[in-house]
């Protein structure tokens, strides 16, 4: 999966995710990155977002609409996330997922559930000049 959420310099925010799908998936299958509030999502009121993971579970959840959603009424980048990713697990305790989520300032966070290996995210920040690499731990 390859995610990206951009913040312009006039404040203008986008989203985007792109897979190659679930492995072994199913042909004409659509999993959860096209799917706007799944895969990405972005409000420049707020931030945006990018998720990975168990596309047909998370699919069901509009994570990253949800994350955008409890940042608007207060909630981190990184309580938004970890929240995002603890609905979800509530209902499917195995599901893998992975969430990238950033306010329209710049802060950003993810959460993990599940995953094999480290859930791993990179941010470059205003300046474009270094970037910061980021692991993310799983909640469960
Ligand atoms: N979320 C994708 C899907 O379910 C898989 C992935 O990119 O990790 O199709």
């Amino acid at each position: 999966t390859i995610s990206m959420i951009a913040i312009a310099k006039d404040g203008a925010m986008a989203a985007a995710t792109s897979t190659n799908g679930a492995t072994h998936k199913v042909p004409g299958r659509v999993g959860d990155g096209p799917i706007v509030g799944s895969g990405s999502y972005a409000d420049s009121e707020v931030g945006g977002c990018g998720a990975t993971g168990d596309g047909d579970i998370m699919m069901r959840f509009l994570p990253c609409y949800q994350a955008l959603e409890s940042m608007r009424g207060g909630m981190s980048p990184a309580e938004a996330a970890e929240d995002a990713v603890r609905r979800m697990v509530s209902k499917y305790p195995e599901v893998s997922s992975g969430l990238v989520v950033v306010d329209n300032k710049g802060n950003h966070a993810g959460a993990a559930s599940g995953w094999t290996g480290t859930f791993t995210y990179s941010f470059k920040g205003g300046d474009m000049e270094e970037t910061e690499v980021v692991e993310v731990p799983n909640i469960a």
